[in-house]
């Protein structure tokens, strides 16, 4: 069993073409890939009155409860909903670094989403943030080149950005992990 998958989504993300109807909140608790399984799914699918029935499905099934932020325009709403971390999209813009800085002022643990594939700038992240190496996409780059500098600079996490029930797995997450000499950060004891 995986240690932790904090990146995972359900069909809450009702707004995300890649999920599938099968992917309940239901299935993954029971499949329990991981010791410590987080719900992460995009905040701008939860804001319209779900959140709270998301947030008490969730504890009930004995899982964290996170959401994905899309960049800056989400950010300040996103500290007005009680998650036990965030994931954020970090684009390659100022206003994207400044809400790392206000996310990470709330206390709680904050994740910068596959920087790979959005162009994050990882010299510009606070040091304060984990920074996560993604099982749907880090291979899509080359993340010997990308994630290599920093190893040292960041603590990290694995995820596997399940949208899917066969998605649950963090195979190439963790070889490129292995290679990088990167240990994987327990977030929730
Ligand atoms: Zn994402
Ligand atoms: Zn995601």
């Amino acid at each position: 069993m995986l240690q932790q998958d904090l990146h995972v989504h359900t069909t809450y993300s009702s707004n995300d073409s890649a999920i599938v109807a099968e992917q309940t909140l239901a299935l993954v608790t029971a499949v329990k890939h991981a010791e410590i399984v987080g719900i992460s799914d995009h905040l701008d699918s939860l804001v319209d009155g779900d959140f709270e029935i998301y947030e008490r499905e969730i504890r009930q099934a004995g899982l964290k409860v996170g959401v994905e932020v899309d960049g800056h325009a989400w950010a300040a709403e996103a500290a007005n909903y009680i998650v036990d971390y965030y994931i954020f999209h970090c684009r390659d813009q100022d206003a994207d670094y400044h809400s790392l800085d206000k996310l990470l002022a709330t206390g709680k643990p904050v994740i910068v989403a596959h920087p790979n594939i959005l162009d994050t700038n990882l010299n510009r992240v606070p040091s304060g943030c984990l920074v996560e190496i993604n099982n749907r996409y880090v291979w899509r780059t080359d993340w010997k080149q990308f994630y290599g500098p920093f190893k040292n600079h960041f603590k990290f996490v694995i995820s596997s950005d399940a949208h899917q029930p066969n998605w649950l797995g963090q195979a190439v997450a963790h070889y490129a992990a292995e290679q990088l000499g990167i240990q994987e950060h327990i977030v929730f004891w």
